[in-house]
């Protein structure tokens, strides 16, 4: 069914989009819907281009508020890591339908991710109506023996998401990160990327830690590092990146790697740095915005972590003007980052966008985009349409609740209660 938005501003203008196949078909102030469209009067909307989340833990949103106000390591040895061993397939496809329903609700489209029983993730996907690009999580503990068995698995895990995900989800590759993957196994997932034409997500330079046991280990800092085993390329995005040097910088530019920034995740855990995105812009980079996951964050609303990704860097620079508003937008909606994909709204696009609401307090004066990234929330977002199916609709809340129950009872399995 066709789609036709009709009143919307965009621009300063009155605009009808029509859509057609998934994609705009037709936008523009002289465009009329037809007769067997289906209208939505947008009288009062903003036309605005989706989110995209560059990097989360979808399923993840099990674990909000489990084992909170720790540091990393401890996080995730000691409580995350336990308890992710008792995961099943229905407790990631819930986690996920909750994470896809969040995510739409604040105008998310599109998100990274990296999680375990991936065909789980993507079924979930394609049953919320969203796209994402999915990985499963590689790991084999930098034991260089276990590398032939996680390269097969690297192998299986693109055709399982691929079917499960049936065109709505794109297979990535997700080593874990350089300090739980061995150095074979890092060569063996660039060659299947380059060969297969799969993108690779990757956890660089979370913490201060991981840069000091590289140097120990390697004498390599590690985008050096990473460079060294084939995997800094321009298929691949780098999450975090908040310890990178100048040199490290240059490095992922050259190469065409995607940064990948998430500052609240990274503000939570405390990591002690901030990504150095002045540096970043300078070189050229490719940069895109993320939550992770909702253990770490423990939001998965990008207009909240644009805003705290903007603030943040005027803080670090002393600066009011080291991001404008503008340019936070485009981060945030993927408009900086070729491989993570996000493109003006034009006919012939994905019809991947949000309706936001110009009667929101927040929404009501002022400069849009200084809106949308200073004061805007999720309740803002009057509609999220993906591949021109509406996807959420503000005041819907059967959806909600059916997912809500399921993920309720998914996390009481995996002994997530609350006391
Ligand atoms: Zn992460």
């Amino acid at each position: 069914m066709a789609l036709a938005i009709t009143g919307a501003r965009l621009n300063g203008e009155q605009v009808c989009l029509r859509t057609a196949d998934g994609l705009i078909e037709e936008l523009g102030a002289g465009v009329e819907p037809r007769a067997d469209d289906d209208r939505i009067d947008a009288t009062g909307l903003a036309l605005i281009p989706g989110l995209v989340n560059a990097h989360t833990h979808a399923a993840m949103t099990l674990f909000r508020g489990y084992a909170d106000d720790l540091p990393l390591m401890e996080w995730l040895e000691q409580h995350i890591w336990p308890a992710e061993r008792r995961l099943e397939a229905d407790d990631v496809y819930w986690g996920t339908r909750l994470a896809c329903l969040e995510m739409a609700r604040a105008g998310t489209i599109r998100f990274w991710d990296m999680y375990w029983k991936q065909a789980a993730t993507a079924r979930a996907v394609k049953d919320a109506g969203m796209r994402a690009i999915v990985g499963a999580p590689l790991i084999d503990g930098k034991d260089p023996d276990q590398a032939p068995r996680l390269l097969a698995k690297a192998r299986r895990t693109i055709e399982e998401i691929e079917e499960a995900g049936q065109g709505a989800v794109r297979p990535a590759l997700a080593p874990h990160a350089i300090y739980t993957v061995s150095e074979p196994s890092l060569r063996g997932i660039a060659e299947i990327s380059a060969e297969r034409d799969v993108p690779v997500e990757i956890h660089l330079s979370e913490t201060e830690q991981e840069v000091t046991d590289c140097i120990a280990e390697t004498g390599l800092r590690p985008a050096q590092y990473l460079d060294r085993t084939g995997l800094l390329g321009p298929r691949t995005v780098l999450a975090h990146c908040v310890w990178l040097d100048q040199a490290e910088i240059e490095l992922i530019v050259e190469r065409g790697a995607t940064m990948v920034t998430n500052p609240v995740a990274n503000l939570k855990l405390a990591v002690g740095g901030v990504f150095p995105y002045a540096a970043a812009r300078a070189a050229g980079a490719e940069i895109a915005l993320g939550t992770d996951g909702a253990g770490s964050n423990n939001s998965l609303d990008m207009l909240d972590d644009v805003k705290a990704f903007a603030l943040i860097q005027k803080h670090v620079a002393a600066d009011p003007a080291a991001v404008t508003a503008a340019e936070a937008w485009e981060i945030a909606t993927g408009q900086r980052a070729e491989l993570v994909g996000g493109g003006p709204l034009a006919a012939g696009a994905p019809a991947d966008f949000a309706l936001a609401r110009l009667d929101a307090p927040s929404l009501a004066l002022g400069e849009l985009d200084a809106g949308l990234v200073y004061a805007a929330d999720a309740s803002a977002i009057r509609m999220t349409v993906v591949a021109g199916r509406v996807v959420y609709r503000q005041g819907d809340r059967a959806e909600l609740d059916e997912v809500l129950a399921h993920a309720r009872e998914q996390a009481a399995r995996l002994g997530l209660v609350r006391s």
